[in-house]
Parts: structure tokens; C-alpha cells; sequence
């Protein structure tokens, strides 16, 4: 039985604590500040109750893992986790919307063909054909194993160009902004494509077009929510680290990683005191941060309404002219009561035209939002880097779990496979494996 230090009480250390006490070691856990969960936070104020992180959880079945192998109670008996449907509406820059239903390839074809006209649902089915190859290429090397110690060939873009036009891309591979203009023949589901890498911070005229994985994943495997909002489920990953016995030390700020012997040893923390642990496992970013990497600021703006939430409003709606997210949790939690809503808008910074634009923009998903605004809360976000991608010579992998001192594991968006709450929750499967000798992974 090792003594574990884990540094941080983000999702990513989290996992990995409650994997690592679950295989019998002593784990404390580290964290700077009052609470745990990291960017999966809370914002509470009047009976109103808003995320200030994630607002979706894609590809539950990482977490689901997660709750399977460090106890016997499965993720769905500790939080009520559901699909959302609609999935996502988009509002495009003509005016034109659509709706698309959760996981239905046929209804996605169906609501494209229907909003933007025949033939613009086969030609966004068959570009998610072409994104499964990328997942079946890289689900592998890029989420569920460590980071092989030959990268090359993760370096090597999987996204296959269609067969009729493939003379056309022997000149390289394509950017995710290309194969949007050349693939999808329209404006708007081009910008349908780009707002999937926008999400995570990434910028379309670079990302690779292997990022066509990322609809690829939600249009697969769903989009969920869990009641009581994302932070839940950090509450739930924070319940089965205290019933597997992890120790938290909160206010504990850590200045460095200890070594000795040319091995991890311990922690320094800021205040002074000296802890001595066997590994320590880092779920801390590194400075500074690879730019390249995805994340970069955002906004996410609290909205009290006052006013029923429709029932027919979209969980999730994008308004492309001004890239706003807007979030309406059909979640009676959320809320004082039913004649009151609780809105969070995500904006990507900078901010131009300042709170007031963003608002305005919302008004395309929210009819009136200004009437009803009772007040608002600006809370900046540094979202951190998004998932790994294959392809553009490796720029878009992030550093492996074991760093290169002996003994210290890095866990969290900041290491392989890089950010996204699934993602950060396969680097803890992947560092507990390692810690047990294993070859790193969740088989
Ligand atoms: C606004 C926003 C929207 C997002 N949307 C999505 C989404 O839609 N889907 C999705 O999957 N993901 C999304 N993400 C990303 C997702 O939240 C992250 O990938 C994941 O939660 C971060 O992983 P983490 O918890 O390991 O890191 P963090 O949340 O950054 O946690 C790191 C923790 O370490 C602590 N810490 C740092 N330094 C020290 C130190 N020196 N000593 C002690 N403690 C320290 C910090 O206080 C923090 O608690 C979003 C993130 C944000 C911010």
C-alpha cells in the first residue's frame, strides 16, 4: 500500500483518487481552494442555481466505468443522469434554425433535409461516416490507452477524404474549416461543423479534420444531463472518494512536487508544511499552457428570469452570428419555482460588444430574455485544453501521464488525453493503471 499525494480536486484527480484508494492505497488529496470539482462549479443566488463549468456530459460511459470499478453502486444510483432532446438547436446567421434530436442518425438527416433543404442531412451523415474512422483509428491511442512513447504516427491525420474527390486532397491534410467548406456545400452546416471545435477553444482554420470526431461523439453516444445540474456529478465523484476512505485537505495550496533521489517524494505546499508521499499524481496545469491545445477564455453569464420556462425550449441552442451558447436546464432545481428559469450563457472572449451584446444575441433562443432579466452574474472562465486529436504532426497531442520524474503522474486536460469531462476522466483510469503496473488503460 502506497501513500498517494494527489495534487488538485479537479474531475481528473478525483477519478484517479477514487481509483487509486479503490486499489488499496492511501490517497490524499490536495486541493488550493475551499471546494472540489475544479471547472465543474456552481453558481447560486435567490433560489436560482446555475453551472458555471461543463453544462453537458458526453460519453457517460467513462464515468460510468469509474463508478463500476471503485464500488457497487452504479453511476445511475448516485445521480439521475438523462438525455437531452433536442440535442442541440442551432440558429445560423441567416435566421434559419434547427432542432436535432439526441443519438437518431435518421432524425438528424431528417431535421437537416427538412431546415436547410433535401441532400443536407446524407451530406452531414456522410461526413460523420467518415469521422467514425477516425474513431474507430484513434479511440484507442487517444482516450482509453497511455500515450505510446512513439507518437508519430498520432502525428498522421485518419480523417479519410471522400472517395469521388480524393484527387483533390493529395496536396495534405485538410483543416477542419476545409473539409467544412468542401464537404458540406453550405454556410450553415459548415458553421454546424466549426461550432463542435469552438466549443472546446480550438480554432477551425487550424484544428485538423480529425476533429470531426468531436459531433462524431456527441451524435454517437448522446448528450446527458445530470438533475441538479454538472456539479452533481462532482459531488458524486467526491462521495465515492470519501467512502473509499481518500483524504481531502482543503486550503492546501501546493508549491511543489518534492524530490529525492531522483524520484517524486512528497509535497511542498505553499504555507510551508512538507508532505511525504511514495507518487504523487498531479492534476494541476503545468505553465504556461501549449496554446495550441484547445481551451482559451470564455465567459458563462447567470440569468435570473422571471417567467416559466416553456416546456418545449431547447436544453441547448446555438446562436452562430454571435457564437453564444445558451443553456436552459429543464430542471425544476435550478429554480425558486416554475414561474422563474434559469439561463447560463457560455461566451467566448473577447467579449465584443460587452454583456449587453450577448444578451441581445440570446434573444434568439430566449424571446423577451431582457423583459424578464431580474439580474445577471459574469463569471470568467479559463476553460482549460481540449481533447487530444490526431494529425497536424502531433500539435494537438498532449504531454503523457508519467511525467518525466519518476514517481509523479499527471492526471486532467493539461495531460493525454487532454480536456472534456470524459476525457479527463480517461486519464484517471489511465494513471491508476500505470500506478498498478499495468500498461495504462481501462482494459
Ligand atoms: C466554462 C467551461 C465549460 C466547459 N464545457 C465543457 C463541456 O461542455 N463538456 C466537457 O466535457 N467539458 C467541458 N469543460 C471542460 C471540463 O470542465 C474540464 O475538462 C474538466 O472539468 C477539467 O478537469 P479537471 O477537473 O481535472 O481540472 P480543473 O477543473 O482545472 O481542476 C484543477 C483543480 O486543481 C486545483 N489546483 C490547481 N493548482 C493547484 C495547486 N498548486 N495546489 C492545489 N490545488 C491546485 C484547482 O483549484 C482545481 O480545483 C468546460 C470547462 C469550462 C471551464
Amino acid at each position: 500500500m502506497a501513500r498517494i499525494a494527489v495534487i488538485g480536486a479537479g474531475m481528473g484527480a478525483l477519478a484517479a483518487a477514487a481509483r487509486l484508494a479503490t486499489g488499496g492505497h492511501r490517497v490524499t488529496v490536495y486541493e488550493r481552494s475551499a471546494t472540489y470539482g475544479g471547472g465543474v462549479s456552481r453558481y447560486e443566488r435567490d433560489g436560482f442555481v446555475f453551472d458555471t463549468g461543463p453544462g453537458l456530459l458526453h460519453l457517460p460511459a467513462v464515468y460510468r466505468d469509474l463508478f463500476i470499478k471503485t464500488g457497487r453502486e452504479t453511476l445511475e444510483s448516485c445521480v439521475s443522469l438523462r438525455q437531452v432532446d433536442p440535442a442541440i438547436r442551432h440558429v445560423f446567421d441567416d435566421g434559419t434554425s434547427v432542432s436535432l434530436p439526441n443519438a437518431s442518425r435518421a432524425g438528424v438527416i431528417a431535421a437537416l433535409d427538412d431546415a436547410l433543404g433535401p441532400g443536407a442531412g446524407t451530406r452531414w451523415a456522410d461526413l460523420l461516416g467518415r469521422a467514425r474512422e477516425v474513431w474507430e483509428a484513434t479511440r484507442r491511442p487517444l482516450l482509453e490507452d497511455a500515450l505510446a512513447a512513439d507518437t508519430a504516427p498520432l502525428g498522421r491525420d485518419p480523417y479519410p477524404a471522400p472517395p469521388v474527390r480524393r484527387g483533390l486532397f493529395r496536396r495534405g491534410a485538410p483543416t477542419l474549416a476545409e473539409v467544412a467548406a468542401r464537404e458540406l456545400s453550405d454556410p450553415r452546416l459548415a458553421a454546424m461543423l466549426e461550432h463542435y471545435a469552438v466549443a472546446y477553444g480550438f480554432d477551425p482554420a487550424i484544428v485538423p479534420a480529425s476533429a470531426t470526431v468531436l459531433p462524431y461523439f456527441e451524435h454517437t453516444f448522446g448528450t446527458w444531463y445530470v438533475d441538479g445540474g454538472m456539479r452533481a456529478l462532482a459531488e458524486a465523484v467526491y462521495a465515492r472518494c470519501v467512502a473509499r476512505r481518500v483524504d481531502f485537505r482543503f486550503g492546501a495550496d501546493v508549491a511543489e512536487v518534492v524530490e529525492k533521489d531522483g524520484r517524486a517524494a512528497g509535497l511542498l505546499l505553499v504555507d510551508g508544511t512538507r508532505v511525504e508521499a511514495d507518487t504523487v499524481v498531479s492534476g494541476a496545469p503545468p505553465a504556461p499552457v501549449a496554446p495550441t491545445a484547445g481551451g482559451g477564455g470564455r465567459v458563462v453569464i447567470c440569468l435570473a428570469l422571471a417567467g416559466p420556462r416553456p416546456d418545449d425550449a431547447p436544453h441547448r441552442t446555438v446562436i452562430h452570428a454571435a457564437g453564444v451558447t445558451v443553456l436552459r436546464p429543464d430542471d425544476p432545481s435550478t429554480r425558486p419555482d416554475d414561474a422563474h428559469e434559469a439561463v447560463t450563457l457560455h461566451v467566448p472572449l473577447p467579449l465584443a460588444g460587452g454583456t449587453e451584446a450577448a444578451l441581445r444575441a440570446a434573444e434568439a433562443a430566449v424571446p423577451g430574455l431582457r423583459d424578464r432579466l431580474l439580474w445577471h452574474h459574469v463569471h470568467p472562465s479559463s476553460a482549460p485544453p481540449g481533447p487530444a486529436l490526431a494529425g497536424a504532426s502531433g500539435t494537438f497531442l498532449l504531454p503523457p501521464n508519467p511525467a518525466p520524474l519518476p514517481g509523479l503522474y499527471r492526471v486532467g486536460p493539461w495531460a493525454h488525453p487532454g480536456g472534456t469531462l470524459p476525457h479527463t476522466g480517461m486519464s484517471a483510469a489511465i494513471v491508476a493503471d500505470l500506478i498498478a503496473g499495468g500498461p495504462g488503460g481501462s482494459r
